[in-house]
């Protein structure tokens, strides 16, 4: 059985991903990772993905089906979050039509709502030196715009300035409330409050699954 989990830029989608991992066992297939881990391991898919990404051009629907089957056939048998797929609608029903064992029984959205994002986004702060991040209300580093570790500057990243932080969350829920949609009307979507600790968030998700 597969598990989808989706949430907006900021939402802690990754953090929680791999709480479950490491306690209740679950493999995690982020499409990030199986393309970086296909281009490290020479593969031919990797290799052809690569041509894509040398020219700045998304790696196209297909492709990117053919990697998450060769990473879905590779935990066969496991418990399988989904972390990054789909992205859309047409990989939504792509990924329906797969096979029988890769069903998709709970699709979780991680919600927290736009604003909450922005401020989390847009606060961040990253060491360009060691890659350490902050933030300017909720993880301050010691000495304002200085890395506790390594005592290089702190910058922002381009991405999370305030107007493309809203760019980002826009284009963002544009692609993925139609995937919200057709898992509503398979009867698998459970919404999960993200706002809150971690631990808080964590408990939550799991009593959704
Ligand atoms: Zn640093």
């Amino acid at each position: 059985m597969i598990v989808v989990l989706t949430g907006a830029p900021g939402a802690g989608k990754g953090t929680q991903a791999d709480l479950l991992v490491e306690r209740q066992g679950y493999k995690k297939i982020s499409t990030g990772d199986a393309l970086r881990n296909q281009i490290k391991g020479g593969t031919e898919l990797g290799k052809t993905a690569s041509q894509f990404m040398e020219k700045g051009e998304l790696v196209p629907d297909a492709l990117l089906l053919d990697i998450l089957k060769s990473e879905l056939s590779a935990v066969a048998g496991h418990k399988v979050l989904l972390d990054g797929y789909p992205r859309n609608l047409d990989q939504a029903k792509t990924l329906e039509g797969l096979a029988a064992e890769w069903t998709v029984g709970k699709a979780i959205h991680l919600d927290v709502e736009s604003k909450q994002l922005v401020e989390r986004l847009s606060g961040r702060r990253t060491c360009l030196n060691c890659g350490a991040t902050f933030h300017m209300t909720m993880n301050r580093p010691e000495k304002e715009g200085i890395c506790d570790k390594c005592g290089s500057g702190l910058t922002q990243r381009p991405d999370d300035e305030v107007k493309k932080v809203q760019t980002r969350l826009t284009v963002y829920e544009k692609s993925t409330e139609p995937v919200l949609d057709f898992y509503r009307s398979k009867g698998v979507y459970v919404r999960v409050d993200g706002l809150g600790s971690t631990e808080d968030v964590y408990s939550r998700l799991l009593e959704a699954l």
